[in-house]
């Protein structure tokens, strides 16, 4: 996969000679500046990673028992509507034409998402042309005003009106952030359009696919470069590992990915985070659900949605008498857990404002991606802030 450095390079026993930059987490983020870093510049990376593989949460693998490609850390779809961002991926993979749609079952009746026509339609037992549901919504949206919404929660009324919103927003929402939806932010739900159409895809975005040899072998692609070396189960807090002390010391240039409250040792108090517990099954059936992703709106239903992965590559040759689920739960994250979401209450905002001041006056170091900015960048966003970083930014520490 990546190159070693070798003995005569590093010459001897001072771990920093022949390195320019370390990089903390193999995520997409990291991944990014490690490529551009080596084959722009010319720069010799180490990428270091807690855990045993590279690619943060997007590492995927085959399933032993079918071979269907897993995202261990749930679903990741690809979309983007960044040239640069598209234009760059492209250099490392090519796209199925995936285009994905997710339903949700609210009281055991399957709706499509995100909010449509077909929804409306569907839950008032209706016929509405757009006009009429645009009128209706409007109405039993007058409580908020879309562009004044201070929270999740008045947001979500203002876009889709009261009834949907406790259907399909409020107990989905209440189970995944386990906050209450008054102190979470506004953009939270921006996130899903509201169409008054029968168009159902998930994504507006130009660009969408999925890998088509998965994820791993993309991220892999990314880090195959002969002045990129990764050090995996290589802890950057670890004070026994090397490359700790040198920087901590400011002897060498960081990009770090980590969680940014972790690397300021909890000064300014712990920011929140939501972690996320999977339940895999291998099921004999070929087919689970008809889909990839089957939201569950109710809190009657413990977990938020269940992900059927071999829907996400209909072109593949699959065995047609066995699927793999999985079940995905959702909760507040302690220090040991992984941080998957920034939960941004108005307390979260305060304190990440304090931890950028800190971060700033750091010297050598650069903070990047989900979690090393606290904020909730989805791949093509982390990649797209990389690109940026490494442009506007890195020669600065170099
Ligand atoms: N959401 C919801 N009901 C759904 C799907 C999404 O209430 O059936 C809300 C929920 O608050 C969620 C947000 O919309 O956190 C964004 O959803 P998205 O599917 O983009 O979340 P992700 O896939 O990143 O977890």
């Amino acid at each position: 996969m990546s190159s070693q450095l070798s003995g005569s390079r590093t010459g001897g026993t001072d771990p920093l000679a022949g390195i320019d930059l370390l990089i903390v987490g193999s995520g997409f983020f990291g991944l990014t500046i490690a490529e551009r870093a080596a084959a722009e510049l010319g720069k010799r990376v180490v990428v270091i990673d807690r855990r045993a593989h590279i690619g943060g949460n997007a590492y995927s693998e085959a399933d032993p028992e079918t071979g269907i490609e897993v995202h261990r850390y749930g679903a990741h779809l690809f979309h983007t509507s960044n040239e640069r961002v598209w234009e760059y991926v492209n250099r490392f993979t090519s796209f199925t034409g995936y285009q994905h749609k997710v339903y949700s079952n609210f009281e055991g009746e399957v709706y499509p998402l995100p909010i449509n026509l077909g929804t409306i339609n569907q839950f008032f037992r209706a016929a509405y042309g757009p006009d009429e549901a645009r009128a209706l919504i409007a109405e039993q949206a007058g409580e908020f005003d879309a562009k004044s919404a201070r929270n999740l929660e008045e947001k979500g009324i203002s876009l889709i009106g009261r009834p949907l919103y406790e259907a399909f927003i409020r107990d989905y929402t209440a189970k995944q952030w386990q906050t209450p939806t008054t102190e979470l932010p506004a953009e939270v739900i921006s996130r899903l359009p509201v169409r008054y159409t029968y168009d159902n895809r998930y994504f507006n975005d130009a660009h969408e696919g999925l890998p088509v040899d998965g994820y791993t072998a993309w991220l892999e692609r990314m880090a195959d470069h002969p002045n990129i070396e990764v050090r995996l189960e290589t802890d950057f807090f670890d004070e026994t590992q090397p490359l700790h002390k040198s920087a901590v010391a400011g002897r060498i240039p960081v990009v770090y990915t980590g969680p940014v409250d972790r690397y300021f040792d909890y000064a300014e108090g712990e920011l929140g985070w939501r972690t996320l517990d999977f339940e895999a099954e291998v099921l004999p059936t070929g087919d689970f659900q008809g889909t990839s992703v089957m939201n569950y709106a109710g809190a009657d239903v413990p977990y938020t949605r269940i992900h059927e992965f071999r829907h996400f590559h209909p072109e593949r040759d699959y065995p047609a008498d066995k699927t793999v689920i999985m079940r995905e739960y959702s909760r507040v994250a302690s220090r040991e857990d992984e941080p998957y979401y920034p939960v941004n209450t108005p307390e979260d905002r305060e304190r990440l404002l304090a931890y950028r001041a800190l971060a700033d006056a750091e010297d050598r170091v650069l903070f990047g991606g989900r979690l090393g900015t606290y904020q909730y960048l989805d791949m093509h966003m982390a990649i797209g802030s990389a690109l940026s970083m490494f442009e506007n930014r890195l020669a600065a520490i170099l």
